[in-house]
C-alpha cells in the first residue's frame, strides 16, 4: 500500500513529498516538531504532544498554522489513508519559506509536514521484555533542549556512537556528571531507597509527554517518587532503570556502559508501569477522551 504524506494542505504520494530548497526548517533548523505514537490504532496522548507542539511554536515565535482541532482532523486523516494501527505520527512545523537570511523573515508562513509511519509492536514488546544497554556520552547539546527543535545532530552522533560500540541507546551527562536525558527518550531509575527518579524538566531536558504520564500513572499507583537528577553512579547502582518516550512507551535499561542494572533483567516496576501505560493508553476511557 504507498504511503502518504501531508505537505502544506495536501495529501500527497510519501515518494512525491517534498518542500523547498529555501525553507528555513532545513537551512537554519529554524522548526519543531512532534511525534504521536498509534498503537492498536488509538493515538496516544493527544492532547499533550498538542500542547508541548503550541509551547515550541511560542517559544520560537512561529505563529501556529492551524487550529489543534484541524490540525487534529489531519491527523485522523493521515493515520486512514495509511492504514496505520501500530506505528507513528511525526509532524514537522517549520517558520517557511524565505530567502537564506538569519533574521525572521517578514511574511513567510509556517510550513507543516506531517507523516506516519508503521512499527512492528510485536517486535517493540520484545525489546521492553529483554531491556536495552546505553552508553553514557558527554551531553554537548545546546542550553534550550528543552524546546522540541528539529536541531539533533549531538542525539544523532550520540546514538550512532552508541550502536557502533555496541549498545543500543546513548544517556547524555551533563558537566555536574548527572545524567541529563536519552537521544530520545526521557531517563528514569527505581533508586536504592525504593524511589522513582527522573531529572526535573528545566531546560537541560525535553520534558517528555510520556514522562509526564508516567509520573500520573506512577503517583497514582502509589510508588514513591520523585523528580530529581541522578549520577552515573547512583544509575548504575540502582534497582531499575529505564526509559521513556513516544516511541519506546516505557523501556527497562538493563545495563549502563559496563555495569549490569539491578540483577540484569527488566526491572518489575518498570515492566509494570509499561503494561499499565499501554492499557490505560488503549482504553475506552481514553479512546473517549481523545475524540472530544
Ligand atoms: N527527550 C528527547 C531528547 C526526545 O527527543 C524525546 C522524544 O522525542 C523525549 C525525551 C521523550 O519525549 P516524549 O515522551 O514526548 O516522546
Amino acid at each position: 500500500m504507498p504511503r502518504i504524506a501531508y505537505v502544506d494542505g495536501q495529501f500527497v504520494q510519501h515518494s512525491q513529498a517534498s518542500i523547498h530548497v529555501e525553507d528555513r526548517g532545513l537551512q537554519f533548523g529554524d522548526a519543531v516538531y512532534e511525534v504521536w505514537a498509534v498503537r492498536d490504532g488509538h493515538l496516544f496522548d493527544r492532547q499533550g504532544h498538542l500542547a508541548r507542539l503550541g509551547r515550541s511554536l511560542n517559544a520560537l515565535s512561529i505563529t501556529p498554522p492551524l487550529k489543534d482541532s484541524s490540525l487534529m482532523v489531519i491527523v485522523r486523516e493521515l493515520i486512514a489513508r495509511n492504514k496505520l494501527t501500530n506505528g507513528l505520527v511525526y509532524l514537522q512545523v517549520s517558520r517557511g519559506v524565505a530567502r537564506r537570511d538569519h533574521p525572521f523573515p517578514a511574511h513567510a508562513r509556517p510550513s507543516i509536514i506531517l507523516t506516519a509511519r508503521s512499527m512492528n509492536q510485536v517486535q517493540a514488546d520484545e525489546r521492553a521484555k529483554q531491556g536495552i544497554r546505553v552508553m553514557t556520552c558527554p551531553d554537548n547539546r545546546w542550553g534550550r533542549v528543552d524546546i522540541k527543535t528539529v536541531n539533533l545532530l549531538p542525539n544523532v552522533l550520540a546514538k550512532q556512537a552508541a550502536l557502533e560500540a555496541g549498545f543500543h541507546d546513548a544517556w547524555f551527562v551533563d558537566a555536574d556528571g548527572l545524567i541529563t536525558e536519552g537521544t530520545a527518550q526521557n531517563a528514569w531509575i527505581l533508586d536504592q531507597a525504593g524511589k522513582l527518579r527522573t531529572r526535573p524538566a528545566t531546560q537541560a531536558i525535553l520534558r517528555g509527554i510520556t514522562r509526564d504520564t508516567i509520573i500520573e500513572t506512577a503517583q497514582s499507583l502509589g510508588y514513591p517518587f520523585e523528580e530529581r537528577a541522578f549520577s552515573v553512579d547512583e544509575a548504575q547502582n540502582a534497582q531499575e532503570a529505564f526509559i521513556t518516550s513516544a516511541t519506546s512507551f516505557v523501556t527497562p535499561v538493563i545495563a549502563i556502559n559496563a555495569s549490569v542494572v539491578g540483577d540484569g533483567n527488566p526491572g518489575k516496576i518498570s515492566s509494570s508501569l509499561r503494561s499499565e501505560y499501554l492499557s490505560q493508553q488503549t482504553s475506552v476511557k481514553e479512546q473517549l477522551r481523545a475524540s472530544i
